[in-house]
């Protein structure tokens, strides 16, 4: 028999870290087995329900590349459901039972509960037996054409040859109501395995505080990669037994095994998550560093004089190489560190001098990078600007040489290293940065 899985989302919020991670396990463990993954919107309880929730389900469950094989959503099947809800009713498993409510009268569909004890075995936590008599004649359905949840998932995961159920650990009390129901309809067990819950850091729920996301389209806005977070969504509850913490889908299915997750929570860390978004980042063309940046630029440095599409291109890996998150250069403390991509820095000139050097020093130095930099054929690269100043750094002292280079450059304490920069700014608008920085020292001596 092969596997067959499902994600089966009820459409009442957008796709959150949780379901996705759940998605992802059911993923790994069909293809893990050439089997099967379905996707599956329980959209029964029509109150809570929504279709633009069900459509940010699929369409984050397709960015993070879990394209399920097949789809299904509930509110299609009313009439799968009222064949199984006869012949219950014809066999008397279940009954039409009159609820005396407060003013008014209404009816709903009991199971006949045997009330015996069920046990099943679950992949992650063995053996779990509960005693069903204290659930009574639970409700399975509001009428003929409207099962409730537990006949709902059990039709389906029948009608859709669902073999393992993988989903979270709060819904380990709903199985012995769903294999009573199964028992009911003398149709075969799927395997379960419940997953932990993802906790805070406080072993909380995980749950959208101030300033955090957890739902999966705002994890894109804000620039995270779905490599990023497959790789992490992974590694909670699940570790490959190594130290890799960087995966793709295709290393995941064929290392993933389902009886390696762990019992105890997850506690999300968005340092880690981000820590591991900035590796990817560090990954990206400069094609995809370029469309990343252009959404996360502020804005107002577009009214800087050396502003251009073509400089952001230039410098859209070395901006990106700045943050884990590209969302963080939207804020102005990081975005103010980027304005030398677009502007003359302006500078205290004793702030050229690395450490004990001297004005003069200094000034010679600039002097003969500049004449270096200048004689450079075309436009150059951080390679090639490297190595036509290295020799001269190495013998002169590094510090020496490279702070004041990359000082008058940037006028920044803290920026990529200055070969990056010159072939950022290019060939002619480095020199001219440096003779700038000589004509400031020029001043300053005399
Ligand atoms: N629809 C249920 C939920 O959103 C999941 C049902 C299941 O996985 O069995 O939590």
């Amino acid at each position: 028999m092969s596997v067959v899985t499902r994600i089966a989302p009820s459409p009442t919020g957008p796709l959150h870290i949780g379901t996705a991670r759940t998605a992802l396990f059911n993923y790994l463990h069909a293809k893990k087995n050439s089997g099967k993954f379905i996707l599956r919107i329980e959209d029964t309880d029509t109150e809570r329900s929504s279709e633009p929730y069900a459509e940010d389900i699929e369409k984050g469950l397709n960015w993070l590349g879990l394209v399920p094989n097949e789809k299904y959503k509930q509110s299609d099947r009313k009439d799968i459901y009222s064949k199984y809800i006869q012949k219950l009713l014809d066999e008397d498993s279940i009954y039409i039972s009159d609820e005396k409510g407060e003013g008014s009268n209404e009816s709903v569909i009991r199971l006949r509960n045997p009330g015996e004890n069920v046990s099943f075995n679950d992949s992650i936590r063995d053996d779990i037996t509960f005693n069903t008599a204290e659930l009574g004649d639970f409700v399975v359905a509001r009428d003929k054409e409207s099962p409730l949840y537990h006949l709902a998932v059990v039709i389906d995961d029948h009608e859709m040859g669902i073999t393992d159920v993988i989903r979270g650990e709060d819904h380990i009390s709903n199985t012995p109501r769903q294999i009573l129901i199964q028992k009911a309809l003398g149709i075969s067990r799927p395997r379960y395995a419940h997953i932990p819950l993802i906790l805070a850091p406080d072993r909380s729920k995980l749950s959208k505080r101030e300033g955090d996301t957890t739902s999966i389209a705002d994890f894109r806005e804000r620039g995270y990669l779905p490599q990023a977070l497959v790789s992490y969504m992974a590694l909670l509850g699940w570790n490959p037994g190594t130290d890799q913490e960087l995966f793709t889908l295709e290393e995941l299915v064929s290392q993933f095994d389902i009886r390696n997750v762990q019992k105890g929570g997850a506690i999300f860390s968005k340092e880690k998550l981000d820590w591991i978004n900035g590796k990817y980042l560090g990954s990206v063309t400069q094609n995809e560093a370029y469309e990343i940046v252009r959404q996360h630029l502020p804005a107002d440095l577009a009214n800087l004089p050396q502003y251009s599409e073509e400089r952001v291109r230039s410098a859209s890996v070395a901006i990106l190489e700045r943050v884990d998150v590209p969302s963080m250069l939207e804020n102005p403390t990081s975005g103010e560190e980027l304005t030398y991509f677009f502007d003359t820095p302006s500078y205290n000139p004793a702030d050229l001098n690395w450490r004990d050097s001297g004005s003069l020093e200094t000034k010679a130095h600039l002097e003969v990078l500049r004449d270096l930099i200048s004689g450079i054929q075309g436009d150059p690269t951080a390679d090639i600007v490297k190595k036509a100043i290295w020799n001269y750094a190495t013998e002169k002292g590094r510090g020496t040489v490279l702070w004041p280079l990359r000082f008058a450059l940037t006028g920044a304490e803290r920026s990529p290293d200055p070969f990056s920069i010159s072939a950022i700014l290019g060939k002619e608008e480095s020199v001219k940065r440096i003779d700038h920085a000589i004509s400031q020292l020029e001043n300053r001596n005399s």
